[in-house]
């Protein structure tokens, strides 16, 4: 039987500490804080000056494919909306940092930033994200015609800035049109960054803003805003794909690019094809980065991933793996096969021995002979009630497939999360949308029967299993409770002060913390039942 060891004694008695060969060969350089709002805890990821370098040079290696599919992007800036977080130390005095701000902090970024973004360093670094999304979305008007590409960490981060933009247009055309900074903009270094580009009065440039914020529909705001963008440059997959229609409708046809695939604990790929259909983006991955593995699981959940001796939680690994005895073993790059599921294991160069990221991925091609993969869903970000076990990857298309129902009538679904509700028997799940008319002005009045007609679309794209507890009554109607302008964003900042780091920040699909679920219920303005009671016939 193999031996599960688990992670968390040996990074607890280094913070505390001891020295960090007891885990790995190279000293330890600080600790990267995982985001841990995909459904898990925030982590403390070992990282080395050497790992940190590989890191760096994923993001250097995306540039020169994209610039193979776009001209003169070397003759523009992007609009940068970047942040960091405050970091902490460890009692042995360790730094902690998100890896995000590890990146920003770096001397590397903060020589090319000036050439590349729009954004001065000082905005990018100041830890009030109010201010910091203020100024480079100022920075970012004032050098409009220099904008070449639109770029946030993830999907998520540029909805929000946009819906800030909607509260702050005016503001930011005022500050234009008279040259001066906002008063409350108190950060010394925003406001000296600022400076030199808000340098004069102008009112041309205030007033076309104006007229473009003005409009009654947002469509194509960011093209019209920043006319020479060629792309947008941000994480669209996996749980982001909820912002890609919100994305596309604000983008009025400016491809979206999702760059690479990557986390705390190791980079993975990159996307190889910038222009491929946003739902069918698939990352390269890069042998050198890690050692890599994968565990095959089952398309619908974990079933075969649980009967191998990996099981446990993804801070666990194991010295080694179950043989062939009737348990799954993981695979090398060089045995996956395309079509099938994995579980994604990698080794690091920073301490992580046979370590299960927690991400569902399928192997849709090959690079030479790098495998490619389509991120499918976390592995423990699901909604399970009774028997029935609900994928993320199910309820974003069972979503999805509503949303269709909504845009025809004028809808857009901004963002959503779910749980389940099993305070009452039988339980049931239900799904939080923040909806807004695509008309900027127009009032939000819902319908009953359309919302429960969603009601009963997500339901009939669920699976057999959730139909059949459904028919059985061990499931209650599902429920869509309408949450007014703004409750997400509460939600990012009850994350965000839980220790989240905004750029890393993931609207998660499915909640769990009681404290999160009471943010969501604060914003409820309507709740809607399916009125579906068969399902099989
Ligand atoms: P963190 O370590 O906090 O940065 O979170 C890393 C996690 O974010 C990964 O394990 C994935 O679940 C998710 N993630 C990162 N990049 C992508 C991507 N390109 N597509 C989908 N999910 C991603």
């Amino acid at each position: 039987m193999a031996k599960l060891i688990n992670i968390k004694p040996y990074i607890d008695r280094i913070a505390n500490g001891e020295t960090s060969n007891i885990l790995l060969a190279d000293p330890i350089s600080e600790f990267i804080q995982s985001s841990g709002t995909s459904g898990g805890q925030p982590k403390l990821i070992p990282m080395t000056a050497e790992n940190f370098e590989k890191k760096t040079l994923e993001l250097t290696l995306v540039d020169p494919v994209v610039k193979k599919y776009f001209d003169g992007l070397e003759k523009g800036k992007t609009m940068s909306l970047f942040f960091v977080k405050k970091g902490s130390e460890t009692p042995s005095g360790l730094t902690v940092r998100t890896l995000t701000s590890c990146y920003f902090m770096s001397d590397s970024f903060k020589k090319s930033a000036p050439k590349i973004c729009t954004s001065p360093i000082e905005t990018i670094l100041c830890l009030d994200h109010k201010q910091s999304m203020y100024c480079q979305l100022l920075t970012g008007l004032l050098q409009r015609d220099h904008v070449v590409s639109i770029s946030s960490i993830f999907g998520s981060v540029l909805a929000r800035s946009i819906k800030f933009l909607e509260d702050h247009w005016n503001e930011l055309c005022s500050n234009i049109r008279t040259g001066c900074l906002s008063d409350w903009i108190t950060d010394p270094g925003c406001r000296n960054a600022v400076s030199p580009i808000l340098t004069r009065p102008n009112p041309e440039l205030a007033d076309t803003i104006e007229q473009i914020c003005g409009n009654e529909s947002w469509e194509g705001i960011i093209k019209k805003l920043w006319p020479k963008a060629k792309y947008i440059n941000s994480v669209i997959t996996g749980t982001m794909s909820q912002y890609i229609s919100l994305l596309d409708f604000y983008g009025g046809g400016i491809p979206l690019v999702s760059p690479s695939y990557g986390s705390s604990e190791s980079t993975f790929g990159i996307n190889l094809n910038p222009l491929s259909n946003p739902y069918d983006v698939a990352y390269t991955f890069l042998p050198n980065m890690a050692y890599f593995e994968f565990l095959p699981v089952d398309k619908d959940g974990e079933e075969k991933a649980r009967e191998s001796n990996l099981d446990g939680v993804s801070s666990q690994w194991s010295s080694e793996m179950k043989n062939a005895n009737g348990n799954v073993e993981p695979v090398d790059s060089a045995n996956v096969k395309l079509g099938q599921y994995y579980e994604v294991v990698v080794t690091t160069f920073a301490g992580l021995y046979r370590y299960r990221v927690g991400d569902v991925l399928k192997l849709t091609g090959f690079h030479n002979n790098s495998p490619q993969f389509q991120f499918v869903e976390r592995r423990n970000t699901i909604l399970s009630i009774d028997m029935d076990k609900t994928s993320e990857e199910d309820l974003l298309k069972a979503i999805g497939n509503a949303k269709r129902h909504l845009e025809p009538l004028g809808f857009v679904l901004m963002t959503f999360s779910s749980y389940a509700e099993t305070s009452s028997i039988p339980g049931r799940y239900v799904l939080f949308w923040e909806l807004k008319f695509k008309e900027r002005n127009r009032c939000l009045k819902l319908d009953a029967k359309i919302m429960e007609q969603c009601c009963s679309i997500v339901e009939e794209s669920l699976d057999f299993t959730y139909k059949s507890l459904r028919e059985a009554n061990k499931i209650a109607a599902l429920e869509v409770r309408v949450v007014k302008h703004g409750t997400f964003d509460a939600l990012m900042d009850f994350y965000v002060s839980k220790g989240a780091s905004i750029n890393q920040y993931k609207t998660p699909s499915c909640i769990k913390s009681e404290e999160a679920v009471k943010v969501l219920n604060s914003g409820v303005l309507e709740k809607f039942f399916s009125p579906k009671t068969f399902f099989l016939s």
